[in-house]
């Protein structure tokens, strides 16, 4: 490693901000992926002016280039605007029954998903009811028995033959009947038209008003991209609702309608849909769609780096242990995956506390294609092996060579480097380095 880059890394460090240098170019990298990924235009903006100015006013990390920063930022926004990290539990009536509505555009999926989540219930030991609030297409209802029978519960519909119910009345119906028959949870499904139409929204509220939902999800396609927006507002000033849903997800869709309800409605997304199947549903995972989202061009890149890049605390440990004299092979392989993980090795290096021009040298004859091997030497290794390289002989030698699919000299090789290794940190963390004026013990 050049004494250029590690020069360059401290005076990074050194900084302690991001400069708008630093920080423009990758944002136009998360700008165009954002767009790429059918995240709304709006919404792209708000959010990169946003990242834009967390990245210019935090505190740098030290442990990342300014890229990677950036990237971080954009990632734990994303994690955040879609619902943290911590998916939100369903918020259950204190009074059973716990009533869930659903609502959105024809053809989004909530019958789907009203099978979907009654089956989830039941495997949660629930007894779900499913309610017909949908009699606007002659078929809804029979759709609704579908699931319902698939899902094994009971499905509340208008009495056949009455021509068009009232949704709203069978609703509120609905409602008497789920206490009586004990059910703790109550689905409704209701009506969507092909786009957002005034007496829709009227009637998802007026159903709203008449069974007082703890939980109104606003069902949305996720190939639905730059409409997600209109839509979303439409339905949450309309009738508003507690969470999304987004479906087709098994589709090729980049995700983007999810970011784009959330920052627009400030609602966290609670589940998703991944196929026609009852079992094709999962609880959202915002981390999973943040990247998702990101998966373009070279910005999940950046961010694998980002996360992989050194632990410190780990390297701290590593390091204390050193001065201990109990640097075993098993730190070396610790520190060695978490390296390989960073990616790039030698610049990674740079990154280690305290490490010296001097441990850098020694670390430059390394040859980053090799720690694969050399992994796989350790894992060869017994514990007693890796803790006690000393008891290592030449039928030992021979084995672990055999065992990891390489040969004796390369298991020297690591062997006597491992030694060379640890006996030269362990002069360095003694601070009995010559040439190391103000370092303190790590
Ligand atoms: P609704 O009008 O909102 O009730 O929508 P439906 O539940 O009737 O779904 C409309 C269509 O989308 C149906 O053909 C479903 O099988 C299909 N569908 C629903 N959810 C998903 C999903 O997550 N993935 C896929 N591939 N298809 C889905
Ligand atoms: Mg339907």
């Amino acid at each position: 490693l050049s004494d250029r880059l590690v020069e360059a890394l401290g005076n990074l460090r050194a900084k302690g901000k991001l400069t708008p240098a630093d920080v423009d170019g990758t944002v136009r990298e998360i700008r165009r992926a954002l767009l790429e990924a059918d995240v709304a235009l709006p919404v792209v903006k708000d959010f990169v002016t946003h990242v834009r100015e967390r990245a210019l006013s935090d505190d740098v990390n030290r442990a990342l280039n300014p890229a990677q920063q950036v990237v971080q930022i954009v990632n734990d926004e994303l994690v955040r605007i879609l619902g943290g990290t911590e998916s939100r539990q369903i918020a259950f009536a204190k009074q059973p029954p716990t009533v869930i509505m659903l609502v959105g555009l024809q053809g989004a999926g909530k019958t789907t998903l009203a099978g979907k989540l009654a089956k989830w219930f039941v495997g949660q030991k629930h007894s779900p009811m499913l309610v017909a609030a949908d009699l606007q297409r002659p078929n809804a209802v029979t759709q609704l028995r579908i699931v319902g029978d698939q899902a094994g519960v009971p499905v509340f519909s208008p009495e056949p033959g009455n021509g068009v119910g009232d949704p709203v009345r069978v609703a509120r119906e609905s409602m008497r009947i789920a206490r009586d028959k004990q059910h703790d949870i109550v689905i409704v499904d209701t009506a969507g038209r092909l786009g957002v139409d005034e007496a829709l929204m009227k009637q998802a509220a007026d159903i709203k008003a008449a069974v007082n939902p703890d939980e109104v999800f606003f069902v949305i396609d996720s190939m639905i991209g730059q409409d997600a927006v209109a839509t979303a507002k439409a339905f949450h000033d309309g009738v508003g609702f507690t969470g999304a849903v987004l479906t087709k997800l098994d589709a090729d869709t980049r995700g983007g309608a999810a970011l784009s309800v959330a920052q627009t409605t400030g609602q966290p997304i609670m589940f998703a849909s991944v196929g026609e199947k009852l079992d094709d549903f999962e609880v959202f995972h915002p981390d999973r769609m943040a990247s998702r989202i990101l998966n373009m061009g070279d910005v999940l890149t950046l961010i694998e780096q980002a996360q992989a890049a050194f632990d410190e605390a780990e390297a701290r440990e590593a390091a204390e242990k050193l001065a201990k004299d109990q640097f075993t092979l098993n730190d070396f392989l610790k520190q060695m995956q978490q390296l390989r993980r960073a990616g790039n090795f030698k610049k990674m290096i740079g990154l280690m506390p305290g490490i010296t021009k001097e441990a850098k040298a020694a670390l430059d004859d390394f040859d980053e294609s090799s720690l694969v091997r050399i992994e796989a030497i350790i894992q060869s290794m017994t514990p007693l092996e890796r803790e006690m390289p000393k008891v290592l002989n030449g039928s030992r030698r021979a084995r672990i060579a055999r065992g990891s699919g390489t040969s004796v000299t390369e298991v020297n090789n690591l062997v006597k480097q491992f030694d060379q290794m640890s006996k030269m940190m362990r002069t360095m963390a003694r601070g009995a380095m010559p040439g190391m004026p103000g370092m303190g013990p790590l």
